[in-house]
């Protein structure tokens, strides 16, 4: 039967892309392809707000555009602060020791954000070259406010290197303006096109560090040498070449990036903080505790919470599975099977999430869990006709 794919990412993705995906692939060097990966490049600096930036498109997951990041702009014995509030955060720090630099790492406790003060007194006691924070970490559902944080980089002079594979396209960004060096995702997040591209944008300052380095770069397929003299022919709308593009793809993602476009980026960063509100009063009204401590600090693409005492979450996961709704079980190692994620994030609407909570509500009757049918769903109509 229809399945309804609610795990953060990939998503349930437009008609309209999974159409694109099934066009006939054309050459890479075909003038329709040259317009579609140009206008790719275009509508990237609206949804980033960054009319200044460099946007690089490549075939590759998220994890190769944090590669990328630190391929290009790291090198060996460079300092390095990684801000961390979970797994992906980690999963930065390991990135960056690859490229043989000085890796500091401040992690913040499970559902907290590191302390703004903290991060300053490392950057005034070093001099980092760089930092990475993770905007909204899909193991936590912790979203950190980046503007701060990148103006304490500037301040510092130290490049700001945003992951944002859970938030591009989804939560508020505004890179140019916040000063942010690169910020980078995967296609399969709220950008909505399915997985495969490797999606970054990176400033002025960012591009010249890279052009000062006094090494070149470890690795061949990262190297924005190639990748660059690529990405300026496409926007020239000139045929280029350097590894054959992911033709369906990028296709697809000028597909979703002008639905984007069409909806408008404040309007989308609305409509995901609203639908997230009204969906955590709705677990709330079920008696579920999340992982982020505060509002302030949870995320709009998805929500991480506790499975309630007592009840068994691989059953709960099962039942919902058995109504067609595929949720994420937990990702933080030592919480694994403690807590789950429902992704909210792309083409999400209400509906999808009134699916979710009406399919949970039995799920944890049937289970035994002391909840009214009709309760979550309450508390999430009322938190969506009250929203302010
Ligand atoms: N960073 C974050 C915040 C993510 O959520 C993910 C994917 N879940 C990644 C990085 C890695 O992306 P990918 O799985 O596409 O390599």
């Amino acid at each position: 039967g229809r399945k309804l794919l609610m795990i953060p990412g990939p998503i349930e993705f437009e008609p309209e892309v999974l159409h694109a995906m099934g066009r006939a692939t054309s050459s890479h060097v075909a003038p329709d392809f040259i317009e579609s990966f140009g206008t790719c490049i275009e509508l990237m600096r609206e949804v980033w707000r960054s009319p200044k930036g460099q946007p690089f498109i490549v075939a590759g997951t998220g994890t190769l555009a944090m590669d990328m990041a630190a391929a290009n702009l790291i090198e060996k014995d460079d300092r390095v602060l990684v801000i961390s509030t979970g797994y992906f955060g980690k999963r930065y720090k390991d990135i960056i020791d690859r490229y043989g630099a000085k890796t500091t790492i401040l992690e913040a406790n499970v559902g907290e954000v590191v302390d703004l003060d903290a991060i300053e007194i490392e950057l005034k006691n070093n001099a980092y070259k760089a930092l990475t924070l993770t905007h909204v970490d899909t193991s936590t559902g912790v979203r950190v406010d980046p503007e701060p944080i990148a103006k304490l980089a500037q301040k510092y002079n130290c490049l700001s290197i945003l992951d944002g594979v859970c938030s591009v396209a989804g939560e508020e960004i505004k890179q140019d303006d916040w000063g942010i060096d690169v910020v980078l995702t995967g296609s399969q997040k709220a950008i909505g096109v399915p997985p495969g591209l490797a999606l970054l944008v990176a400033s002025e300052k960012a591009i010249q560090v890279w052009e000062n380095r006094k090494t070149s770069v470890g690795s061949y397929y990262s190297d924005w040498n190639n990748w660059l003299p690529i990405i300026k022919a496409y926007e020239e709308r000139r045929p280029s070449y350097f590894g054959t593009p992911p033709v369906n793809l990028i296709v697809a993602l000028e597909t979703s990036l002008k639905i984007i476009q069409k909806e408008g980026m404040e309007t989308r960063v609305k409509r995901h903080r609203e639908l997230a509100r009204a969906f955590r009063a709705g677990l709330a009204a079920l008696k579920f505790d999340f992982l982020p401590k505060s509002n302030e600090i949870s995320a709009n693409t998805l929500t991480a919470a506790y499975y309630p005492e007592g009840v068994d979450g691989s059953a709960l996961l099962a039942k919902l599975s058995k109504d067609g709704i595929i949720l994420a079980g937990g990702l933080l190692p030592e919480l694994k099977t403690s807590y789950f994620r429902i992704g909210h994030m792309g083409s999400v609407s209400s509906n999808d999430l009134i699916a979710v909570l009406s399919s949970l509500e039995r799920a944890l009757i049937e289970l035994g869990h002391p909840v009214k049918a009709g309760e979550g769903l309450q508390a999430f109509q009322h938190e969506l006709l009250t929203k302010n």
